[in-house]
């Protein structure tokens, strides 16, 4: 039986991921700082790490065969544009010592969650930007901080392969959403928010929604991102995937070469993955009697 270990297993697609790999019948280890919030793990095995340290990576990795790396300090817009310091210093520690401890433990695949984040910032500038394909991460003026970050793990990737011949693959994430996420506290992102926003929200109330109200994005359920991880470990291709959505506008990625590699893309609509992650947030809201009129709202 395959060993399997994903980092940041206490977290959002972490813990999506495990119970998927789980009813695949795979034997898996999660790792994290904490365990996940709203529901136990199914994890095998489930260690409380802090992996920037070398040590804890060199514990985590030991006798596996997969490693999916998507331990990250990470959060919403606003997070990340207000600790660049802090961010781009635990995860360079996280993926540089996840790597070369996975190198040296033997492991057969290492998988790099990457972002949306890398992409040059000159390039989506317009609300009706071109989508993004792979190479426009270059010439690079990714995001500060996070997409920098990012952008440096992906090229080390990218060395160990050249250098060792250790097989990395890379995955670019854009806006992931589901339920099982955080969706309150500051580190959520824009689906969450907002739906916390209007499950609290009286009938006829306004809710504050950043920006100018014209910026577009993509978002993709999350049951459609551990499909793409599952698809993309098992696959032979190791360049840098966008894995987004289809048909939507905004900082949209091409999914070309997604289509190419795999015969296969992202399916579920963004109405039919937010009424289930709306139905969610409104429920735990409900269950702390703080929502308006628990279960009267639409989305
Ligand atoms: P998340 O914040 O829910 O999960 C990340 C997990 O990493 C958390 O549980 C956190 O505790 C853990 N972690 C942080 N520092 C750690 C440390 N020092 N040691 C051990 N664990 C640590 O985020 P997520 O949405 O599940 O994202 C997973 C991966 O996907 C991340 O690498 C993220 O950068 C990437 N990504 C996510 C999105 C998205 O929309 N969710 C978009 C782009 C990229």
């Amino acid at each position: 039986m395959k060993h399997i270990l994903v980092t940041g297993a206490g977290g959002f697609i972490g813990h999506h991921l495990v119970n998927r790999l789980k009813a695949e019948g795979y034997w898996v280890r999660g790792a994290d700082l904490k365990y996940p919030e709203y529901q136990n793990t199914a994890a095998d095995e489930f260690k409380i790490l802090d992996l920037r340290r070398w040590e804890n990576c060199q514990e985590a990795v030991r006798g596996v065969d997969f490693v999916y790396n998507l331990a990250a300090d990470m959060g919403g817009i606003g997070y990340i544009s207000a600790s660049l310091a802090d961010i781009a210093r635990n995860n360079v520690l996280i993926n540089t010592h996840m790597l070369e401890a996975s190198r040296l433990a033997g492991v057969k695949k290492f998988l790099f969650s990457s972002s949306a984040c890398v992409y040059a910032q000159y390039k989506q500038k317009a609300a009706d930007v071109t989508p993004l394909k792979e190479e426009d991460a270059y010439p690079a003026d990714p995001e500060p901080g996070y997409g920098w970050e990012k952008l440096y793990a992906e090229q080390m990737c990218q060395y160990y392969r050249h250098d060792f011949g250790f097989q990395t693959r890379i995955v670019r994430f854009h806006n992931v959403y589901g339920p099982l996420g955080t969706y309150e506290g500051g580190k959520e992102k824009a689906p969450a928010a907002i739906s916390r926003k209007v499950a609290l929200a009286d009938d006829g109330d306004e809710i504050e929604i950043w920006g100018d109200g014209a910026q577009t994005r993509s978002f993709m359920y999350v049951d459609d991102c551990v499909e793409g991880l599952l698809r993309l470990m098992a696959s032979d291709f190791h360049d840098p995937l966008n894995l987004e959505p289809q048909g939507v506008r905004g900082r949209n990625s091409d999914n070309g070469r997604l289509r190419n590699v795999f015969g296969w893309e992202p399916s579920i609509s963004l109405h039919n993955g937010l009424d289930t992650t709306y139905k969610w947030i409104e429920g735990q809201l409900a269950k702390t009697g703080r929502t308006p009129k628990a279960g009267a709202a639409h989305v």
